[in-house]
Order: structure tokens, then sequence, then C-alpha cells
């Protein structure tokens, strides 16, 4: 229950600021898990995902959470960049794995297709890269990945100020690493990935490792959000700017830190992911919202603007256990 309502509270946040910095549509991307309530007007049940206005948006209707443990998500919409279908995660009941599907499956071709036991052998990849050979992916040795991630590790330092701890090797996985991670950096300093891995995989967890490998794993731990937040971000960028193909990964957290920066400023998206992401991970949330303290000050927000945006970002404090 408290953690619906604030998933409920978190949406009405990002709506807000959506319309704030003129995003006037949201992509609605009902999960494929198990069937909502029918009450609700629109449900996963019938649609794909969706196109939405967010001024029009009801809560609890047409935008999620649509039911108890809802994992349905949204996207904000853009007219005309992406022309691609894209791809959609779902979760195998019987082994627990992560497979794709194309973007427009609605849930009751799903059904038939996992739940009925219907055909799924065009469906059975379990990581994105395998899905992808026509772009060019394929699997890839031990050997081809620290050749790659070596060039990394030369390239990173454009992005970060310290330099990386990788051990210089990497451990392929065959499956999924703890039944849903693409890659690990482990505490050795070894890099643990998937066969498929992307080369943002490599990107990710190389950001870690001039990151949080620089202190105790109690430290990533107490600020594990910040830590996953700005490491992807600083990732999306990256691979954006040297068009690198990837997989996103922690999307909430991403917005929020992408909101922040359309709202007020600090530079591109680029420039602000770099100066976050080098501040050192003890101190990395309390000055996010130092920052964002003094630019609602700046902008004279009003008290339930200013308590808004603040309940937004702890969305990015702490981590899993606390
Ligand atoms: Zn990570």
């Amino acid at each position: 229950m408290i953690c619906n309502q604030s998933i409920l509270i978190f949406y009405r946040i990002i709506h807000r600021c959506l319309l704030l910095i003129g995003i006037d549509a949201d992509v609605v991307f009902p999960a494929l898990d198990t069937p909502p309530p029918k009450s609700f007007a629109l449900s996963p049940v019938i649609v794909p995902p969706v196109i939405v206005q967010v001024a029009a948006y009801e809560l609890l209707s047409i935008a999620p959470p649509f039911h108890v443990h809802c994992r349905s998500t949204t996207v904000p919409y853009f007219d005309d960049e992406f022309d691609a279908v894209g791809e959609r995660a779902a979760r195998d009941e019987e082994t627990g794995k992560t497979y794709f599907v194309p973007g427009n499956m609605t849930y009751k071709e799903w059904e038939k297709v996992f739940v009925n036991s219907g055909d799924k052998s065009q469906f059975t990849p379990t990581s994105p890269m395998e899905k992808s050979n026509e772009l060019g992916y394929t699997i890839r040795t031990k050997e081809e990945f620290e050749n790659i991630t070596n060039s990394i590790k030369s390239d990173i330092t454009n992005y970060a100020n310290n330099h990386s701890k990788w051990s210089g090797n990497i451990n392929v996985h065959k499956d999924l690493i703890d039944g849903d991670a693409m890659g690990v950096k482990e505490w050795s300093c070894d890099i643990a990935v998937i066969a498929s891995a992307d080369d943002g995989v490599l990107w990710h967890e190389m950001l870690h490792s001039c990151s949080a490998s620089y202190y105790l794993p109690n430290v990533y731990s107490e600020h594990q959000f910040i830590e996953e937040g700005t490491v992807e971000f600083l990732k999306q960028q990256i691979c954006a700017e040297r068009n690198i193909r990837n997989i996103g990964a922690y999307e909430d957290k991403v917005l929020i830190l992408k909101t922040i920066n359309d709202s007020f400023g600090y530079g591109t998206d680029l420039e602000f992911a770099k100066e976050i992401f080098n501040v050192p991970l003890p101190d990395r949330y309390q000055w996010l919202v130092d920052k964002v303290d003094e630019s609602l000050r700046n902008a004279n927000a009003s008290f339930e603007d200013y308590n808004d945006v603040m309940f937004f970002l702890k969305a990015l404090e702490g981590g899993e256990n606390g």
C-alpha cells in the first residue's frame, strides 16, 4: 500500500515536471505481467504502448500505477525522432529470465504466446544483443570484450577525473548475471558481462570503476541510487555522442537527472552528467540537493513547488538496503 501510494505521488510529480518543461505527451508502457482488474478504462489487457496527452492524465485509469504491484511505466513522447518499433522486456514465469518482444505487442498477444504455451521460438533470446544480429551485434569472446574495454579505458579519461580501477579481466557469462544484470563490476575490479552485452554495458561498468571502486562496498550500498543514476545518465550521453547502440537502464533515475537539467539548464546533458559524476560518491547526492535548492531559491519557487521538486529528488537518495 505504502509502495503504491509513493509510486502514485512519484508519477504526479513527474507529470507536473513534464508539463513544466513542455513535454505534452507520454508513451505508457503497460508491463507484461499479471492482468490488472478490468475496471480500468484503458488497461494493459487491451493496449499496446499508447501515446497519452499528459494534460489528460487521469491517474489510476490511463497512466500507471494501474493496480497493486504495477510495473508499468511511461516514457516522454517525442513526435518524429523515433520510427522503429523497438523492444519491450518481459519475464518468463518458468525460468525467471528476461526476454524481449516487439514493442507493439499487446498483452493479449503476449499472453497467447507466453502464458498459454504458444510458439515462443521467435522470442526466445534472453538478451537484447542476441536479438539484434541484424544490427551487427553478436556473441563476443572474453578477448574481444577485453580489447574493447581497454580502448574504453583510455577514452574514459575524457569524462572521468579518476583513472579506472578495472583489473583488465572480463568474466563472460552465458546468462544474465544474478538473474537480471547484463553487466556487473565485481569488487575484485573484474567486470562480468553476458556474452551478448552491448558496448553501453562496458561503458557503464567502466564508469563504476572510476567511481564506486574508490570506496568500500558499504559506501556503494549507502549511495547506490545516486551512483547508478549518475553512471547510467553519463553512459547514455557518452553513447549518444559516440553513436554507440545501448539499452538503457535505471530509466526512472536518469529521467530525474534529465528533468532537473532541462528545468534549470546546468549545461548540456553531457556537461551536467560529467559534472555530477565527478563529485565524490559520498558527497554526490547532497551536492545535487544543494544545487537544486539554490536554483529553486533563485527562481523564487513557491513553497509547494519547492517541496515537490525536493521530494522528486529523494528517489536518488540511499540504496536498496537503506
Ligand atoms: Zn551499475
